[in-house]
């Protein structure tokens, strides 16, 4: 089998050399694990988290240690009554071609429902957080007008059709104009803005007021950064903010410094909060899968009919992925990053 561990720590931006490929001897599933071999990996914004020893809600993976990561595939040897051989099976494989893995931490994905990589996005982990992070703390009325980047993203995309559907106006912003053009043309936003069009969050706060005449009721927060400084004047009293990722500052090591240099001082941010009555909720996926069965009862059928639309960027080959994740970080994806593995 093969894997990827992390070889290095990074110092902003990774490279490839904070990787390693690896072969290793195929590992033998004890009792009550099953043995998996992968055939699609997902890519996330958060491994880059996992690659900084830093304080975090989740703890980094050690240097020469596997790199973590969510992956579907085939179950090959079961030690467990729930699974079968045969079996898809959605699991944390991390970055590798099979896995050896305790059942009671892996799930079922039924093919006939939609395709198996749609377990890794739209009715994984990803659009879990779009469906929870609007839903219970965006709290969409009809009516209301949506912001959320990185809107051809699983996360973005998924918020961006709920709140449609829900009757909002939704505005999304992306970076590039084929991008805008996927957000609006294939997932239905109602205007899509180019972030990297304008120099600054003065200029891209113009465009957004033009597209948002009643102001903003819901800043779905993905990606902080230039946006966030943009957005957030033109939020409305009782305004809302999931906050959910802050990808623009992920490669500043630590978030804190680069965080400083923006122009969006805790002072005016915290004033802002203050005298708009906003609610903002920070949150995190991992604490809310109580809810997951909730979630794929609802929104399962309609990917799986397409009435829920979904957009995958699959990269061929295992020692590909470090490349891959590194252009997900800067937006090189179109769509949920995936690699296929197997
Ligand atoms: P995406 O697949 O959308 O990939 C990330 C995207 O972020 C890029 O494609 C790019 O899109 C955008 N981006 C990168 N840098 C910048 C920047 N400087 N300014 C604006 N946009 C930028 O990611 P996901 O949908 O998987 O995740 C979206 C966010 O949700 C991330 O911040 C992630 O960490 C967070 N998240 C949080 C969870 C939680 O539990 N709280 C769970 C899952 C995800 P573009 O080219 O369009 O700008």
């Amino acid at each position: 089998m093969q894997r990827i561990v992390l070889a290095s720590r990074p110092d902003g931006t990774p490279t490839a050399d904070n990787f390693r490929l690896e072969t290793a001897a195929l590992p033998t599933p004890a009792e009550g694990e099953i043995l998996v071999r992968v055939e699609f990996m997902s890519l996330d914004p958060y491994m880059r988290g996992r690659m900084d020893d830093a304080k975090s809600y989740a703890k980094p993976v050690p240097v020469g240690g596997l790199m973590e990561g969510g992956s579907v595939g085939e179950v090959l040897v079961s030690n467990s009554k729930d699974f079968a051989p045969g079996d898809k099976v959605f699991g944390p494989f991390g970055w590798a071609t099979h896995a050896a893995a305790p059942a009671s931490l892996c799930r079922k994905v039924d093919p006939d429902l939609a395709p198996i990589t749609t377990s890794l996005g739209a009715l994984g982990m990803p659009g879990f957080t779009g469906w929870l992070g609007l839903t219970e703390f965006g709290r969409p009325k009809k009516g209301e007008t949506l912001v959320v980047a990185a809107a051809t993203g699983p996360v973005g995309s998924m918020v961006g059709q709920i709140a449609k559907s829900l009757g909002l106006r939704t505005v999304g912003i992306a970076g590039g104009a084929d991008k805008c053009a996927l957000a609006t043309d294939h997932f239905g936003f109602d205007a899509c803005l180019d972030h990297s069009a304008y120099d600054d969050a003065k200029s891209l706060r113009a465009a957004i007021k033009d597209a948002c005449p009643d102001g903003v009721d819901i800043y779905f927060e993905n990606v902080g950064g230039k946006v966030l400084d943009a957005v957030l004047p033109l939020m409305n009293p009782h305004g809302r903010i999931p906050i959910c990722g802050m990808i623009a500052w992920y490669n500043a090591g630590g978030l804190g410094a680069n965080a400083q240099s923006e122009a969006l001082t805790a002072p005016r941010l915290w004033r802002t909060i203050l005298v708009n009555f906003l609610s903002v909720n920070g949150f995190i996926i991992s604490n809310h899968w109580n809810r997951f069965p909730e979630f794929l009862a609802e929104v399962g059928p309609k990917v799986g009919s397409g009435e829920i639309s979904i957009q995958e960027d699959i990269t061929e080959g295992l020692e590909n992925a470090p490349q891959a994740f590194i252009d997900l970080l800067t937006g090189g994806n179109v769509g949920k990053a995936i690699v296929k593995v197997g």
